[in-house]
């Protein structure tokens, strides 16, 4: 039963995440927005799909104001009856607040997971392997397993979120990439 331990990591992690005085944060932050552009792949994506960042989280508002400068498509998630929607983001400062407190664009437009060409992944925390620990709802498993094997998901972590071994159940989806503020972590 990996159930108890991964709550026992997530809160452990969450409150590592949480006291991260905001300066470090915002200096961190940038430093893991610059290493993401800097990834091979990034090019050649049409459709991104971000995370609207929650006050702790890895920021991504910048990214996305960047992204879209560049010409992506931008889509987040939408959560609707448990389940990731990816919606596109046609403004970046057109979003409500949604369920969980996640931000949503105000008017949605639904894609297909097909149109993805990357995504990005928040998480409580990751190990070497690519294992994640979300949430504790499972979200971004069930969506995960729908996309394409060829479509990079990339999580976006402070350094001190990655430690030694994470639990994984059958269900877990492996990220690809894991980029903090020191490196990126290619996955296998
Ligand atoms: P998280 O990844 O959010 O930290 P877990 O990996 O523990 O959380 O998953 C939470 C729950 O979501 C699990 O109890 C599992 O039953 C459910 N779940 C996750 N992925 C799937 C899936 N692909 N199909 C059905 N249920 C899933
Ligand atoms: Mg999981």
């Amino acid at each position: 039963m990996n159930k108890d331990e991964k709550a026992r990591l997530r809160k452990t992690l969450l409150q590592r995440r949480a006291s991260l005085p905001p300066e470090e944060r915002k200096e961190k932050g940038e430093k893991i927005r610059d290493n993401f552009f800097s990834l091979p792949f990034y090019e050649k994506s049409k459709t991104i799909m971000f995370y609207l960042s929650l006050p702790t989280e890895v920021p991504t508002d910048e990214m996305i104001e960047r992204a879209f400068l560049e010409g992506k498509k931008i889509a987040v998630p939408c959560i609707k009856e448990g389940n990731i929607f990816p919606s596109l983001l046609t403004s970046p400062s057109q979003t409500e607040i949604g369920r969980f407190r996640i931000r949503e664009p105000k008017k949605k437009k639904f894609i297909s997971t097909e149109e993805l060409d990357l995504v990005v992944v928040p998480g409580c925390g990751f190990d070497l392997k690519g294992h994640r620990i979300g949430f504790g709802k499972g979200f971004y498993d069930r969506f995960l397993s729908e996309l394409k094997e060829s479509v990079p998901l990339v999580a976006l972590a402070f350094e001190i979120q990655i430690i030694e071994e994470i639990p994984s159940d059958k269900w877990d989806v492996q990220m690809d990439y894991i980029v903090t503020e020191r490196r990126i972590i290619k996955i296998k």
